[in-house]
C-alpha cells in the first residue's frame, strides 16, 4: 500500500461513512444502504451479488491464482429510538462505520490486490436482532469461505482512539424460559392444588444459589416472572420464568444452562409442579483461530505501531454463528474510534479519521493471508 492509495482511501472512507450515516435503516430493511454499498462495489469493479438473505450484499475480488477465500464482514442495520414520541432510526452502534471501513478495504485491495485466492466483502443485514448472520449462512453463499474477519468501533473508555485489538472477546448469551405448571385450587384449600407461584419462587431461589467458576465471567438474572390469572383467592396453576444467562465461554454457557434447568425442574418438582423448559435467543461466545488472530495483531502493529491484547466485552455478536455453523477460522477487530457517550446511545459520535485505520488493518490482514 503506498501513501497515495491510503490518502485517497482515507477520504473515501469518511465520505462513505457520512453518506451511510444519513440513511439509518431497520433490520432487514437496509434497502438504501444495500443500494449504496452495491453501487460502490460495482464502481470498484467487483462482482456484486445483492438480495442475500433479503438486503445483504456480497462483493467478490478474485485473483488469477487459486488460494483461500477470506471474507471481510460488515453489518448494516441501525437502531430505533423513540424521541418526542416518534420513532427515529439512528446509527448508534457504528454499523455505518463498519460498512464504510469494509468498502475502504475493498478500495485498497482493488488498487493493490493480494497474490492469490479471493476476497469476499460481506454486508450483513440485521445484526442487532442477532438473526442476520444465520439467515446469510442459510443462503449457502458462504459455504466455501475459509476465513472471516469482522470489526467493531469501541467506546473511548474501553479502547482509546488510535488503538486496536485483534480479538474482541464477546460472551455467549441465552434466555432460559421455564413454564411451571401446577393445579388450581380454592385459596381456602391450598392443599388440594399445586401453587405454580410458590414453585417459581423456590426455583428462583435455587437458581440464585448456583455457583460457577468465578475466573470465567458470567451472570444469571431472573428477568421475568409471569403468573397467570387475576383472581387473588385462587391457587395459581401456571407461571412463566425467564432467566438471562451470560457466559464468557461456550463451555460455561452449556454447563450453566444444564444446572439452571435442573435447579428449576427439581425445585418445582419438590412442590409437585411440572416444568417445560426451553432455551431461546442463544448467541455463541467468540472462539477465534489463533493463527488468524496473530495475523490480525501483526496487521494492527503494521498500521498503528502496536497492538492491544484481546479485549473482554460482555456484549454479544451474531458474527460468532459463522464460526459455529460454517467452521471457518475467524478473528474480530476492536477499533478504538473515540466513541462517546457510548454504543447504543442516541448521541453516538466517533472520530471519523480513525476509520481509515480499520480499512488498512483489514486490507493488510487479507494481503498477509493471501500470500503465495
Ligand atoms: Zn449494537
Ligand atoms: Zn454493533
Amino acid at each position: 500500500m503506498n501513501h497515495e492509495t491510503n490518502l485517497t482511501a482515507g477520504h473515501y472512507v469518511v465520505e462513505l461513512y457520512r453518506k451511510l450515516h444519513m440513511i439509518p435503516e431497520k433490520a432487514f430493511q437496509e434497502y438504501e444502504t444495500a443500494k449504496l454499498v452495491a453501487a460502490e462495489m460495482v464502481r470498484l469493479g467487483l462482482e456484486v451479488k445483492t438480495g442475500i438473505a433479503g438486503t445483504g450484499v456480497i462483493g467478490t475480488l478474485t485473483t488469477a491464482k487459486p488460494g483461500p477465500v477470506i471474507a471481510l464482514r460488515a453489518d448494516m442495520d441501525a437502531l430505533c429510538f423513540v424521541r418526542n414520541k416518534k420513532e427515529e432510526m439512528i446509527h448508534a452502534c457504528g454499523h455505518d462505520a463498519h460498512s464504510a471501513m469494509v468498502l475502504g478495504a475493498a478500495k485498497i485491495l482493488v488498487a493493490d490486490p493480494p497474490e492469490c485466492g479471493s476476497v469476499l466483502f460481506l454486508f450483513q443485514p440485521s445484526e442487532e436482532r442477532q438473526d442476520g448472520s444465520r439467515q446469510v449462512i442459510a443462503t449457502g453463499e458462504l459455504d466455501f469461505v475459509d476465513e472471516m474477519v469482522g470489526i467493531h468501533v469501541r467506546p473511548a473508555d474501553e479502547l482509546p482512539a488510535g488503538q486496536a485489538t485483534p480479538a474482541l472477546l464477546h460472551g455467549a448469551v441465552q434466555i432460559i424460559k421455564a413454564e411451571i405448571r401446577g393445579e388450581n385450587a380454592h385459596g381456602a384449600r391450598p392443599h388440594l392444588g399445586v401453587n405454580a407461584l410458590e414453585a417459581s419462587v423456590l426455583a428462583v431461589n435455587a437458581v440464585n444459589m448456583l455457583h460457577f467458576d468465578p475466573k470465567v465471567y458470567h451472570s444469571l438474572k431472573v428477568t421475568r416472572l409471569l403468573v397467570e390469572g387475576d383472581t387473588y383467592n385462587l391457587i395459581p396453576d401456571k407461571a412463566e420464568l425467564h432467566i438471562d444467562v451470560r457466559a464468557q465461554t461456550n463451555t460455561l454457557m452449556h454447563d450453566m444452562t444444564e444446572k439452571i434447568s435442573r435447579a428449576i425442574s427439581r425445585s418445582a418438582a419438590a412442590l409437585e409442579a411440572e416444568t417445560i423448559i426451553e432455551t431461546v435467543d442463544f448467541t455463541p461466545a467468540a472462539e477465534y483461530n489463533e493463527g488468524l488472530v496473530q495475523t490480525a495483531a501483526g496487521a494492527i502493529r503494521h498500521v498503528m505501531g502496536s497492538s492491544r491484547p484481546p479485549l473482554l466485552t460482555p456484549g454479544a455478536e451474531d458474527f460468532h454463528f459463522y464460526a459455529t455453523y460454517l467452521k471457518m477460522k475467524t478473528a474480530y477487530i476492536g477499533l478504538g474510534a473515540g466513541v462517546t457517550p457510548g454504543l447504543h446511545h442516541p448521541d453516538f459520535k466517533l472520530e471519523q479519521d480513525q476509520l481509515i485505520k480499520g480499512s488498512m488493518i483489514l486490507a493488510t490482514i487479507v494481503k498477509e493471508r493471501l500470500k503465495n
